[in-house]
């Protein structure tokens, strides 16, 4: 056990996967965790100390799953294997121990295989530095994210708001700190909230050893041709590198260099308004269902992963999003190149994953062909492009980065290569015959040896009159020759004895070896080794060429993702209909004709149509910042549906992508925010109406005038009053101080009297049809206020029993008699003020408020004169409260 002891002594954090023969083993503790972990047999092996060695095995073949499945559940693995045959450790001695080493470090953010990633994602290792606040001053975090199976390289600069920002737009599979950073008592409780968070030592983090080890990463002298990178940057990007050194065991995967990413080039989205729109998943936690899945038209892996990138992080350059929607609109023009680039990229392998794989020794045999495939790939679509007469900017950028790849590298790989490949190079049988004479010879030996056995085979059996003789191979014995037991007598006795010797007798047969046969098995042996041999130096040698032309391997994989998404948003808009949005730097927010992406196929698919609606928060003067609108409707009737497109018809035409709309006017939005009232949201098991109220903070301390706010009935999970005014004051915060475009939708229609004094605020209501009683929703968008809720009619709806509508429609009739739909007062609150001095309620509002609600949920009728009694005096102490 001592080799074992010394090697798990060294990766403490890790569990050991020891390779032993065909099986990696795990001992002691690591045994316990994986068997429970993966659901496995723990069984023991010898003793230590006196005591049972826990252990329990996967078979190597099965690895992946299993590391698949340890990986997802957050441990880290260490791969240990026999660095040699145990034949040679045998011909080093009597009790020589196979020598044996840790390869790699299997680690969520550090994953190259393709059974262990998803194709459609990438995989991001993220690194976080922070330099701490001066007093005052907030602090400030460097972030740094790679990933290593496609060689993208990032950083950034942001406040502790954007870093979460970045996380949820990110979804790295691994975050790595340092351990200071891990235990700072403000952020800890952040950190221990995600998923995948490694501490690691403090060298990591390092920022007087950084540049070096960044420079030294990319074999440069310096770091300044990345770019006038701070410190902080520095550091946070050497600890990606180093990280990555250290779990690949010093294999450098290739990288392309550090690209700084400015605050202010994306759309700002949080982690609430990612969730709430749905963008890459459900709140379900489904891809089927969210914004990327109906938009996805990609047909490679490589497309697919920029789509959900760019759909991560819309632009908010409007001469940037002009390049990308030149692009698609070039495509949409012209039907037949769209379709001939799509027949062509439909058949184009992953080249990035399979680069990278290769480079870190990790590749097989169809990595090669995937390569030599992608290079061809390539070349074809560049040469469709260039016939094509004015290609925009990024369709002939694309163009010129699918020619870097030297086509002398495929011929190579071409004339290399077999037409059947084996997944693993071990296996032999890859390189093509014609391809090199000294391996041919080899083979053409190995199968040569093979007839002479056939022939040896039958001269035994005729030697000996056993028909039914045979040479077999195993692995145990290697050949021998084999025959029943009823024959064995007669090879066990004079004179065949002298020629078969006996290895072996089971059940039903007797198995012997000649010397014959022992010297042709020698030769084939290592006429198949010898082959294999230069099957594998073959390899290497290709690899090696793979290698050396990574750089522009990876920029024609890039291009080639670029061409796969503007060719699939391009057929995405003449699929669905949708029109090129005019994107600038004005205020505006004009959608005509505007759709839900999502809502309008699924009710396609189903056979309904989707009613279009027009929206324009542009500012009503020339001179003033954009308009707020206040949609009311009842239940149903489409509130939800018509904030979310908008707000998605922005995120689309920012992406670079046409919208579903007849037309857009978008003034670039630089944040998005978006939230739903508690009661809707049926997603979190938290504390709904806090959870709320934290969000809404969010929103009024952070909106500017460049900002696009859709609130979603915010002040629903709280008492009538409560919710009511927190709605009313929240809107002329909007107004008054963020000065956004927004949109709010409520059920509180008391609301809409504000619109008579705030200039911005606009009322807009859902039409709904009353018929017999019944409601019938029209799912339009009108000017105006929704003179009622609807609720009872949209209950009936839903099935409630008549008694119980029959009633809700008397105490309806009573309170309305009240007038309890326009509360006095309301009208009369002061405007809001930035910094009021004395606050706007006062107690006795407050214990108004509280006996209006107390009298609103009382039924005498049903009361007996002592529970009446008792309600009286609750009612009184209510009333005294405010004195
Ligand atoms: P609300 O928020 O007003 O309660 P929703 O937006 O949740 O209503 O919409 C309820 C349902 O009405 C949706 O699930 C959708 O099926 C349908 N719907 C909404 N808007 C439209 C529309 N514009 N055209 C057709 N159907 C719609
Ligand atoms: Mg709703």
């Amino acid at each position: 056990m001592e080799p074992y002891i010394e090697i798990k002594a060294a990766n403490p954090d890790c569990l050991l996967f020891y390779r032993m023969g065909d099986f990696y083993e795990l001992f002691f503790e690591d045994a316990e965790v994986a068997a429970r972990a993966l659901g496995i047999v723990l069984t023991k092996r010898g003793k230590h100390l006196g005591r049972d060695i826990p252990m329990c095995g996967v078979p190597v073949h099965r690895a992946d799953e299993y590391l698949q499945r340890l990986i997802m559940q957050g441990y880290r693995v260490a791969v240990c294997e026999q660095l040699e045959d145990p034949a040679e450790a045998r011909r080093r001695g009597g009790k020589a121990v196979v020598r044996r080493d840790v390869v790699r470090l299997v680690t969520p953010g550090t994953l190259t295989e393709d059974a262990l990633l998803d194709p459609r994602r990438n995989n991001y290792l993220f690194a976080v530095a922070r330099a701490r606040a001066s007093s005052g001053d907030e602090s400030r975090f460097a972030l740094a994210w790679i990933d290593i199976s496609t060689g993208e390289f990032r950083l950034a600069e942001r406040d502790r708001g954007g870093l979460a920002a970045e996380i949820a737009r990110l979804e790295p599979g691994e975050i790595i700190v340092s351990d200071a950073l891990y235990d700072d008592p403000e952020l800890a409780p952040y950190l221990r909230s995600l998923p995948h968070v490694t501490p690691l030592a403090r060298d990591v983090f390092d920022g007087s050893t950084a540049e070096r080890r960044l420079a030294g990463y990319f074999g440069v002298s310096s770091t300044e041709g990345f770019g006038a990178l701070s410190r902080l940057e520095l550091t946070a990007a050497a600890a990606c590198i180093t990280y990555i050194e250290r779990t690949q065991l010093g294999e450098r995967p290739p990288l392309s260099p550090p690209a700084r990413e400015a605050q202010g080039a994306t759309l700002q989205i949080d982690q609430a308004t990612r969730a709430n729109l749905e963008l890459v998943r459900t709140l379900a936690g489904e891809r089927r269902g969210s914004l990327l899945a109906a938009i996805d038209r990609t047909v490679t892996a490589a497309g697919s992963r920029l789509l959900a990138q760019r759909l991560a992080a819309p632009l908010t350059d409007p001469q940037a999003i002009a390049v990308r929607h030149n692009a698609v609109a070039y495509l949409v023009a012209d039907a037949s190149l769209r379709a001939d680039l799509r027949a062509r990229l439909r058949s184009a392998p992953d080249l990035a994953r399979a680069l990278a794989r290769l480079v870190v020794d990790r590749g097989g045999p169809r990595d090669l062909a995937a390569i030599r495939d992608g290079i061809l790939a390539a070349a074809a679509i560049a040469a469709e492009l260039e016939r094509s007469a004015e290609v925009p900017e990024e369709l002939s950028q694309a163009a010129k980065a699918l020619r870097l790849p030297d086509p002398a590298l495929a011929a190579k790989l071409s004339a290399a290569l077999a037409d059947e490949l084996p997944h693993l190079k071990r296996d032999g049988g890859f390189v093509r015959a014609g391809y090199d004479g000294a391996l041919d010879e080899a083979r053409a030996l190995r199968d040569e040896s093979r007839r002479v056995i056939a022939g040896l085979q039958a001269r035994y059996a005729e030697a000996t009159a056993v028909r039914a003789l045979k040479i077999r191979h195993n692995n145990v014995l290697g050949y021998f020759v084999e025959v029943t037991v009823q024959h064995g007598e007669k090879l066990l006795a004079a004179p065949l004895n002298a020629t078969f010797i006996h290895r072996q007798t089971l059940a039903g047969q007797v198995r012997f070896t000649t010397t014959e046969l022992g010297a042709l098995e020698a030769k084939i042996a290592s006429a198949a080794e010898r082959a294999l041999g230069m099957e594998l130096a073959a390899f290497d040698d290709l690899a090696a060429a793979v290698t050396a032309a990574a750089s522009t391997i990876k920029r024609a994989a890039e291009a080639l993702a670029v061409l796969d998404v503007a060719s699939a948003l391009a057929e995405l808009a003449c699929e669905r209909d949708f029109a090129r949005p005019d994107v600038d730097g004005s205020l505006e927010f004009v959608i005509e004709g505007g759709r839900h992406p999502v809502v309008e196929q699924m009710l396609a698919a189903e056979g309904g149509t989707f009613i279009a609606n027009d929206c324009d928060l542009s500012p009503p003067r020339p001179d003033s910042e954009g308009r707020i609108y206040l949609l009311t409707g009842p239940n149903m009737a489409g509130k939800s549906t018509y904030l979310r497109q908008n707000a998605l018809i922005a995120i689309l035409a920012q992406m670079g992508s046409f919208v579903p709309a007849r037309r857009a006017r978008i003034g670039v939005v630089d944040r998005l925010f978006s939230r739903v009232g508690a009661a809707d949201d049926i997603a979190r098991g938290r504390s709904t109406f806090m959870v709320e109220m934290v969000e809404t903070a969010a929103i009024l301390n952070q909106a500017g005038t460049r900002s696009l706010v859709i609130l979603d009935e915010i002040g629903r999970g709280t008492a009538t009053f409560d919710g009511l005014s927190i709605a009313w004051a929240t809107i002329e915060h909007l107004h008054e101080s963020n000065r956004c475009r927004a949109l709010f939708a409520t059920h509180f229609h008391e609301l809409t009297t504000l619109a008579a004094r705030l200039p911005r605020l606009f009322n807009a209501t859902m039409r709904v049809k009353e018929w017999h009683g019944e409601v019938v929703f029209l799912h339009e968008v009108i000017a105006g206020a929704a003179d009622r809720s609807y609720g009872i009619q949209v209950a009936k709806l839903a099935g409630l029993p008549p008694s119980v509508i029959e009633r809700a429609r008397a105490v309806l009739a009573k309170l309305e008699a009240e007038d309890r739909t326009s509360p006095r007062g309301f009208e009369d609150l002061p405007l809001f003020a930035a910094a009021p001095a004395v606050p706007h309620s006062t107690p006795r509002d407050a214990a108004r408020a509280d006996v209006m609600a107390a009298l609103a949920t009382l039924y005498p009728d049903d009361m007996s004169p002592r529970e009446a009694l008792e309600a009286l005096y609750a009612l009184k102490a209510k009333a005294n409260n405010g004195k």
